[in-house]
């Protein structure tokens, strides 16, 4: 159900769910793979039962983000045209904060390491947002050479602290990886993303 970069952050998640009555185990993918530098990447997984689940992100503070299958296919059809360049755009939210559109953007930096998103398209999505009775409410980019994690770079440029900021990490197991984080005052935080087929 969740990723940690650690092994020592999983287990320590794991006992905060004992204590709240909650089996958990942990699976470090890299354990027993065929190929362990690729596995390596997903981290350590903390699993729950499907039934406990709901309870285990709360016990664990973990925000849940429910994204429209459109909205992610979108993102990922925008990374691999953007390809090898990062990709970018904005995230339009509806007024329970959930994900409803994602305007796909130009990168006027045109780099595989960083966005800049057209100042122009950045406004008309803002203005076409409010004719959908949506808000702009957050930002998606790709990461085409490092891990779906905000770089020290994104972190810097975060901006609004409202915002929930995407992430479309390297293609792994024929499918594309999407992340999302909340970054407020430099500190980053995960949030847990589920796409809605
Ligand atoms: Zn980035």
């Amino acid at each position: 159900m969740q990723v940690y970069p650690i092994r020592a952050e999983a287990d320590i998640a794991v006992a905060r769910l004992a204590a709240d009555g909650i089996h958990a185990v942990v699976h470090q993918d890299d354990e027993g793979g065929l190929n362990p530098g690729f596995f390596k990447r997903y981290g350590v997984r903390v699993e729950v039962a499907a039934e406990d689940a709901e309870d285990a992100f709360e016990s664990l503070g973990i925000e849940r983000v429910f994204v429209p299958g459109d909205v992610a296919t979108a993102m990922f059809r925008h990374a691999g045209w953007a390809h090898p360049h990062e990709a970018c755009g904005l995230i339009a939210v509806d007024g329970a904060g959930k994900p409803a559109f994602a305007f796909c953007l130009t990168n006027v930096d045109e780099s595989e390491q960083r966005f800049t998103i057209e100042p122009v398209e950045h406004y008309g999505a803002m203005r076409l947002a409010e004719a959908m009775g949506l808000r702009i409410g957050g930002v998606f980019h790709s990461h085409v050479r490092s891990e779906a994690v905000p770089s020290p770079t994104d972190v810097e440029n975060a901006g609004d602290p409202d915002w929930l900021h995407f992430i479309i990490g390297l293609v792994v197991d024929a499918r594309p990886l999407l992340r999302g984080f909340r970054i407020v005052g430099g500190a980053v935080t995960e949030v847990s993303v589920s796409v809605d087929q």
